[in-house]
């Protein structure tokens, strides 16, 4: 018999995997060309050449036995310096190999922190939308999930946040490029987020989770957030910048200056081990640290976007146009979104709806597909565009 607060879990299973599930259905029945899955964030581009050729470097290389074995379950050192070099070079900081510890992607690294900092009830803000994970994630360490809502413009209502705020309040999880919105946060956003939390009477972290930070478009700026604020957590990931998720790699990068900083170090570390994942891989992790500033050719996804941001607003659907990430979110012609996606299946195009973001009124396109596959899917929402009279 499954654990009782698994049992909600199971039932709920990911809408997202769901329609990734019914994409390969879907292709089976009417052939993978004539399916139009936008439904998920798997990276499209190529994996950079370099990367795959350092791999086999590593692999023929003298030191593959140490490679192989285990290692401290912060990463190796040579490895972090190489990360705390690129993050100095890039955003003028003064970090070395103790300011970061390797971890198991985004996913890990948001773990190791929530568990190193959250007691029982303590509550956690995300801004809506949001990628659904985190509230798995809080729930893992008995936390409480508090929403803030964001305008019209998917940048969050500050009035809402400072409401949300209690003497529970542990951090707060900015997506900085945002899942699913495409927002980009601006650096006068932040600071104002900054400026409430620093209010409060209780230390409140902010968590930046950050694995689209190199994929933006039209010149916007991610702003490094530890320059702004001393208690913050980089949760940075590979996955989306070299098109590698199934690799597991990213790391957690913060200030010397962040409060408690020998203990949350020791924590962060333990928690790597104690949470199973024991340490980063280690092939990939020395293939990273000879790849720090590498990154798959993002460009592409500037012709994706244009492509289907451009597309659909001609056909008459309303979008916001995304600032950075890779996905459109794209207002639903009629009140119920899930209705939306449900007819859009009917031509063969997949999609998430808001709801699973925790913003009804709204679904998720990926864009990260081939460029041909949607130009093609134009002419199915152009039949679907003329089906709700949007022109
Ligand atoms: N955070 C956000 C907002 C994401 O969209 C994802 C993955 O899609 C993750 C974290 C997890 O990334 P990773 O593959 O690095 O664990």
């Amino acid at each position: 018999m499954i654990a009782k607060n698994m049992e909600n879990l199971v039932e709920n299973n990911s809408t997202i995997r769901e329609m990734f599930e019914e994409g390969k259905r879907l292709a089976s029945i009417y052939g993978k060309d004539n399916i139009y899955d936008f439904s998920l964030g798997n990276p499209s581009v190529k994996v950079p050449n370099e990367f795959n050729e350092t791999i086999k470097e590593m692999v023929d290389s003298k030191d593959i036995d140490i490679i192989h074995g285990y290692m401290s379950n912060s990463g190796f050192e040579d490895v972090r310096k190489s990360i705390a070099n690129s993050i100095n070079n890039r955003f003028n900081m003064d970090f070395d190999e103790n300011n970061i510890i390797m971890t198991s992607g985004a996913a890990g690294g948001l773990n190791i922190v929530l568990k190193t900092i959250l007691n029982p009830d303590d509550e956690v803000l995300v801004l809506v939308p949001y990628f659904m994970e985190y509230r798995n994630y809080i729930k893992n360490y008995n936390g409480k999930f508090v929403e803030v809502n964001c305008k019209e413009n998917f940048e969050p209502n500050l009035e809402d946040l400072k409401s949300k705020i209690t003497d529970k309040t542990k951090a707060i999880i900015i997506n900085n490029p945002n899942n699913p919105s495409g927002v980009v946060y601006l650096e006068d956003t932040l600071k104002e987020i900054i400026n409430i939390i620093e209010e409060a009477q209780n230390t409140i972290y902010i968590i930046s989770d950050e694995p689209y930070r190199e994929i933006v478009y039209d010149g916007n700026i991610v702003q490094y957030i530890p320059k702004l604020y001393k208690n913050t957590f980089v949760v940075y990931s590979y996955s989306k910048s070299l098109s590698i998720p199934g690799e597991r790699i990213g790391y957690v990068a913060f200030s010397k200056e962040i409060e408690d900083y020998e203990r949350t170090y020791s924590s962060l570390t333990i928690a790597n081990r104690i949470l199973g994942f024991v340490n980063a891989n280690s092939l990939l992790q020395k293939v990273i640290g000879k790849c720090a500033d590498l990154t798959a050719d993002l460009e592409e996804y500037t012709k994706n976007r244009d492509l289907l941001f451009n597309g659909l607003t001609s056909l008459g659907f309303n979008a916001f146009k995304p600032q950075g990430a890779f996905y459109l979110f794209l207002k639903s012609p009629v009140l119920d979104e899930k209705e939306f996606v449900k007819k859009a299946k009917e031509y063969n195009i997949l999609m998430v709806p808001g709801s699973s973001f925790a913003y009804p009124g709204y679904v998720r396109l990926a864009f990260c597909v081939d460029s041909k596959m949607i130009e093609k899917s134009l002419n199915e929402f152009k039949k679907l565009a003329d089906f709700y009279n949007l022109l």
